[in-house]
């Protein structure tokens, strides 16, 4: 989608630190981490396809945050978290939610103890 950042960043038009790629969807390292891991896991959506936000998930497109969430605990390992210490999975959804890329996202923060109060404000 046009003016889309992480569509710039599947398309290659904006770097990005990979870490995991398939068909279907692409990890990277969040530009301003929040904790020692911190991944941003989108969808590699065509312009029909564009997920804005959780607000846009349907039976339509929900293969790809199926993809995302079966990949979360593979890429959360690599990185050395674990069930035992935990990590936070969190999708920003609109403008009150503190959503501040219009492209669907989850963040996958981890690394060190996280507030319990909301990690955004
Ligand atoms: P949200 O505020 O939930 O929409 O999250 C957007 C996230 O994208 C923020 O944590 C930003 O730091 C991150 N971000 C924005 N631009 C980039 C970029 N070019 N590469 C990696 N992460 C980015
Ligand atoms: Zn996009």
């Amino acid at each position: 989608m046009q003016d889309c950042i992480f569509c710039k960043i599947i398309d290659g038009e904006i770097p990005s630190k990979k870490v995991f790629e398939d068909e279907l969807i692409l990890a990277f390292h969040d530009i301003s981490p929040m904790a020692p891991v911190h991944i941003i896991f989108i969808p590699k959506a065509t312009v029909d396809s564009h997920i804005n936000s959780a607000h846009g998930i349907s039976e339509a497109n929900s293969k790809y945050i199926a993809r995302i969430f079966e990949k979360i605990p593979e890429v959360a390992k690599s990185f050395g978290l674990s069930d035992d210490n935990g990590y936070r999975i969190v999708t920003n959804t609109g403008k009150d939610g503190g959503q501040s890329v219009n492209h669907i996202h989850f963040h996958l923060i981890g690394g060190k103890a996280l507030p319990i109060t909301t990690l955004f404000g």
